[in-house]
């Protein structure tokens, strides 16, 4: 490498003492403040692949957006406000315009939500990403996957379907342009933080959407072992999928991922709280269902008659 280890993580990563971090970049670990002691720590790591995650040649500020994006998003799904991380990274090579955009993308998106790199690894490979996030929460009030219960109300954030557009468009040969709304969505995701902790004491359940309502409700099911019944007239599709044929508009809904929009339940009792949130938020909620006793997903439309669920979330072993 022209530029050192050593250079290039002082060049780029390390930007001075540490402002929330008692020890941030380098020493041999990172110090951080214990948070209030009413709050336990909440910690989730992703992974971003050159040629499965994003393109080589797509612009390194997205890249870098995006990795720390949908680690908040975690974070956001837990009710964990965000306060740390660590960036663990392999490059084929220094590239230093690569890198200046990578670190303009994940430093603007880092600042916005108060979450301080602390640390990392740099090494030579195929470039990898791989971030942790830190985040506090009050071990009561955390969103977890298992906590849904019969009755509860279900509801998700802004609208589903754009970023799933973005990427069939892609597979199609015809990629959206970067500036097109569906193509931002993809590229661009806002981890819904302020919607999850605005939610600690309000719902019970939660999960960000990455690979899609139909899979990602499937995990609150699981995990409470409850089931769901979806209204799918209530479903903020996305506008940008207007006009395309229905079953093209309800798979890119329902099961596309990377929207990362907040899937939760809640008590009905909490319904006008909810709605006062999303208003305060500038962020719509949908009610689109409701959590029932027993297991399994049944999707119906307007007038109740049943809609098959023939499609899938994303998995990667499939
Ligand atoms: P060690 O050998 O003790 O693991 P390194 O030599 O790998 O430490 O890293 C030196 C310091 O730089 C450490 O504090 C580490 O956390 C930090 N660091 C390394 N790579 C990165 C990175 N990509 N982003 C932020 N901090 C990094
Ligand atoms: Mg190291």
């Amino acid at each position: 490498m022209p530029l050192g280890e050593f250079e290039l993580i002082a060049r780029y990563f390390d930007r001075g003492p540490a402002r929330e971090a008692i020890l941030g970049i380098g020493d041999d670990c990172a110090l951080l403040a214990p948070p209030s002691p009413h709050c336990v720590t909440a910690v989730s790591t992703d992974m971003l692949l050159a040629g499965r995650h994003f393109l080589a040649d797509d612009d390194p500020a997205t890249v870098g957006h995006k990795a720390l994006a949908v680690n908040l998003s975690d974070l956001a799904a837990m009710g964990a406000r965000p306060s740390a991380f660590t960036l663990a990274l392999a490059v084929p090579q220094v590239d230093e315009a690569w890198l200046g955009g990578f670190c303009a993308g994940l430093f603007a998106i880092a600042d916005r939500h108060g979450c301080e790199l602390v640390g990392g690894d740099t090494t030579r490979g195929p470039t990898t990403i791989c971030i942790t996030v830190f985040g506090d929460v009050p071990p009561g009030a955390a969103l977890r996957r298992d906590a849904a219960q019969p009755d509860d109300d279900l509801w998700v954030s802004g609208t589903l379907g754009a970023a799933a557009l973005a990427v069939h468009a892609l597979g199609e040969g015809r990629p959206r342009s970067p500036g097109d709304p569906a193509r931002m969505r993809l590229d661009r995701p806002e981890p819904r933080v302020a919607l999850g902790l605005s939610l600690r004491h309000l719902a019970r359940a939660a999960i960000d959407l990455s690979d899609g309502l139909i899979g990602d409700l499937g995990h609150i099911l699981d995990r409470s072992r409850v089931g769901a019944e979806v209204d799918w007239s209530a479903v903020p599709v996305d506008p940008s999928l207007d006009g395309l044929p229905e079953p093209l508009r309800r798979r890119l809904a329902l099961a596309g991922g990377d929207d990362y929009e907040l899937l939760f339940t809640a008590a009905p009792e909490n319904r006008s709280a909810i709605e006062a949130i999303g208003g305060r938020l500038g962020l719509p909620l949908a009610r689109i269902g409701r959590i029932v006793a027993g297991e399994g997903l049944r999707l119906h439309d307007a007038r109740g008659r049943p809609l098959a669920v023939d499609a899938h979330g994303f998995d990667h072993f499939a």
